[in-house]
This record gives C-alpha cells, sequence and structure tokens, in this order.
C-alpha cells in the first residue's frame, strides 16, 4: 500500500529511478519484510527520525558502529576538529598510529594492524594474506556467516561436503568459488573431515565468532577451540571476523569472551565510531608479509582517513570508560527477557538472546544453534511483529535474518517502552 502523503514513500520512487532499489546496501530496501523504507534524516542518542518526522527508538545503529548512540557529542566534536585539520592527504598521520596502538593494547592477538575503510575490504585482505603467508588456496566459511561482498566469500555450500563452492551472487566467477569450501556453523567433525581430506590445501578458516548474519547464533561449546586446533595442527590461519563482534560483545570482543586467540582478526563497524573504518591485524609474523614489507600487496587511497580515524579514535575512548560493558550488556540482556516475558504471556512461540550488546529475537521456541534452525523459524510472523513495532515507533533489522543492536544511549524507559509496544504486538500476533 502506498501512501502519496508520505515523503518516504516519494522519496522511495525517486530513489528507485537512480539507485539500484533505491538503496546504496541491499538489506536497506525491507525487500525481505516488504514496504516502504524509512528514510532517514537526523539520529540522535538512541533515536532516528524518518523523513516523515516520526521519530523510532533504533536497535539498527548503522548495523553495529553506533555503539555510544547517534551523534555522541565527543566523536562529532572529534569528527570537527579534525576536518578543519584537513580532510584526507594521502600521507601517514599520527592518529593512524595511536588507533594501532589502540587496538593493539586492547585485543592481545593482534600485534600489528592495517587500516583499511569497510570490513569488506579487511575480510578481502585478510584472506588474501593468509593465502600468501601459507601459499595455499583454499579457505573454509561457514553457511549464513557474511564477510563482506568479496568474490571468494560470496560463496554456498557445493553438492556435498568435500566438494568446492558455487557463487551465491551473479558474477563470481565459478572457478574462484571453486576454491571455497562452506561448512555448517557450529558443526566441528565437518571442519575435522574436511581438514583430514584437503587440510594441505587450506590456508584459511574465516569464522563469525558470535554469528551475527543470520540473526544472532552462539557458537557451541567447543566450536572455536575446535577451529583452533585444527588451524594449528594443518598449517592454516585461523582468521576471526570481528567486524561486528569486535568491541561489541565485550572489551576484547568475541576472542576475549570465549578466550581464543586467533591468527588474524577482521575489524569495523565500532572502530570507526560511524565513519568508514575497517582493519585487519593479528601476528607479526603474518602482518610482515603485507606490502611495503612482504609480497601481499594492499592498499587505499583514503585509508586511515584522518577524520574517519578521529571518530574512530572517539568511540574506542568512550567504550573504554568503566563498566560501560557491564551496562551495555545489562541493558541488552533486560531488552531480549522483557521481549520474550511478553511473547510468553501472549503465547507467542519466541525466543531472544544476547551477546553483550548484541541480540537476536527469533519466532521459534528456542534460539537457533545453526542455520537451518534459523531458516526454520517463522518468518512471516517476523515481518508482522517488525511492521507492528515499527509503526509504534520501534526501529529492528528490517530481516529476520540480521541481529540487533543496543547502544549505551538506551534508557531503562527506552527498553520499557519497546518491551511494552512488543507486548500489544504479540497480543494480536497471537
Ligand atoms: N564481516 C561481518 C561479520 C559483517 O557483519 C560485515 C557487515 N555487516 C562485514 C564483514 C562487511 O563489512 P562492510 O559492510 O563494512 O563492508
Amino acid at each position: 500500500m502506498s501512501d502519496s502523503s508520505s515523503r518516504n514513500e516519494a522519496l522511495f520512487q525517486r530513489a528507485q529511478r537512480t539507485i539500484p532499489g533505491g538503496v546504496n546496501s541491499p538489506v536497506r530496501a525491507f525487500r525481505s519484510v516488504g514496504g516502504t523504507p524509512r528514510f532517514i534524516e537526523r539520529a540522535e542518542g538512541a533515536r532516528v527520525w524518518d523523513a516523515d518526522g516520526k521519530a523510532y527508538v533504533d536497535y539498527v545503529g548503522s548495523w553495529g558502529p553506533a555503539i555510544t548512540g547517534h551523534a555522541h557529542p565527543a566523536i562529532v566534536e572529534a569528527v570537527r576538529e579534525a576536518a578543519l585539520r584537513g580532510l584526507s592527504f594521502g600521507a601517514p598521520t599520527e592518529s593512524e598510529v595511536e588507533m594501532a596502538e589502540r587496538i593493539c593494547a586492547l585485543l592481545p592477538s593482534v600485534e600489528m594492524l592495517r587500516l583499511v575503510s569497510s570490513g569488506t575490504e579487511a575480510t578481502m585482505s585478510a584472506i588474501r594474506l593468509a593465502r600468501g603467508f601459507t601459499g595455499r588456496d583454499a579457505i573454509v566459511k561457514f553457511e549464513g556467516c557474511y564477510h563482506g561482498h568479496a568474490d571468494s566469500l560470496l560463496v554456498k555450500a557445493g553438492s556435498g561436503l568435500l566438494t568446492f563452492g558455487n557463487p551465491s551472487s551473479g558474477g563470481v566467477p565459478a572457478d574462484f568459488a571453486h576454491h571455497t569450501i562452506v561448512l555448517d556453523y557450529n558443526d566441528l567433525e565437518q571442519v575435522e573431515t574436511a581438514f583430514k581430506a584437503r587440510g594441505g590445501e587450506i590456508a584459511a578458516i574465516i569464522v563469525e565468532p558470535v554469528a551475527g548474519n543470520m540473526n544472532l547464533v552462539k557458537p557451541a561449546p567447543g566450536f572455536l577451540e575446535g577451529l583452533r586446533r585444527l588451524c594449528d595442527e594443518y598449517g592454516a590461519v585461523l582468521i576471526f571476523d570481528e567486524v561486528m563482534t569486535g568491541f561489541r560483545v565485550g572489551p576484547q570482543g568475541a576472542q576475549g569472551l570465549y578466550g581464543i586467540v586467533p591468527d588474524l582478526t577482521t575489524l569495523g563497524k565500532v572502530i570507526g565510531g560511524g565513519m568508514p573504518v575497517g582493519a585487519f591485524g593479528g601476528r607479526r609474523d603474518i602482518m610482515e608479509k603485507v606490502a611495503p614489507l612482504g609480497p601481499v600487496y594492499q592498499a587505499g587511497t583514503l585509508s586511515g582517513s584522518p577524520v574517519a580515524v578521529a571518530a574512530g579514535l572517539a568511540s574506542l575512548k568512550l567504550i573504554e570508560a568503566p563498566g560501560f560493558y557491564a551496562a551495555l550488556g545489562a541493558r541488552t540482556a533486560a531488552l531480549a527477557a522483557g521481549l520474550a516475558d511478553a511473547a510468553r504471556e501472549h503465547g507467542v512461540a519466541f525466543s531472544a538472546d544476547t551477546v553483550g550488546g548484541m541480540f537476536g529475537v527469533y519466532f521459534s521456541a528456542r534460539p537457533p544453534a545453526s542455520f537451518a534452525d534459523v531458516m526454520a523459524s517463522d518468518r512471516e510472523r517476523f515481518n508482522r511483529f517488525f511492521h507492528a513495532m515499527l509503526d509504534a515507533g520501534h526501529y529492528f533489522a528490517p530481516s529476520a535474518f540480521e541481529a540487533g543492536f543496543v547502544s549505551a544511549a538506551h534508557t531503562e524507559t527506552d527498553i520499557a517502552a519497546t518491551v511494552a509496544a512488543a507486548r500489544e504486538v504479540f497480543a494480536k500476533l497471537g
């Protein structure tokens, strides 16, 4: 149904004439849930305002970066100050060094770090580096994990466990996909079998240590430990893709939370504080293979952008405040518990789970442990929930397959208002 008086609707119609699907990243188009995307005019704290002037309590948080809330004054001021000194130099700056030092200090597994401008660049570069370091071509990834849109990562499972994958996107040569083995998340036996058969060919395992791109799926006990063991045994590089989980699930990311030391880590989102920043880093002997020290080429005109790095540094400073993660985790857990209670009151098959400041909501009785579980949840019910919540002024991710994010700016009152709205929605979902 289109509403001719809606500016969101008018902008969406206009956008579709010059931008594919009207959006610059597919999930924004509301294809999965239907309806008109909200064009955001401004955001502050826990709230976003759309083109019709309607306010929403925001649980997307720019898909993760807005961990301190939107337009945090300290971040905005850092950006302003940096911009006044010049937008970009294409030469090194002290702030990049400070950023690298800070991240190396926060993540003990990271001895050296390179900054890039997106999560996609970070994972693409980490894969190239792992291949260059090991001299091997194959990589292992898991179904339902998203690592950005580099060719080798847009791959779905092949016809059998040990066959190489097939492209999951047009434009990816089958030859590229053949170097990617796609396995089931949380199925360590499969990984063992794959390594037994092809261990000598495998350069790296790349994994989201908490999967946040198929809703939220936690690692099963022993899964990440097993990946570490297999990589050690076969000389493969373990890459933790912490673009989403980095500084989101705790002060040392998922690696700190679960006590696993990856060889390489990719970062994005929070480390940019809302500006385009990504990073890959890890073991010194591996990172020394990156150009100009080593043979693995990687570069970027705007890498380490002084304005973006200023935002990132300000964001990192804020999250280092004592008690930051305890408060964020408690707020997020309160949301999940409140939603689950409200659903139970109305007999709706629903569950919710959290890791730090990340949450998942599922229209299934238990949180999913695998991609298959996620696919089995009631998507149609999610879509109805999503739209009813949106109408009530609560903005959840517009897809049943995305994690949600709480920020330090969400107050107890915000969470209570969202839970109260959900209670009314669940009563009608029945
Ligand atoms: N890795 C993970 C785990 C992600 O969640 C994302 C983005 N959602 C990416 C990589 C890609 O990051 P970007 O969108 O910044 O390219």
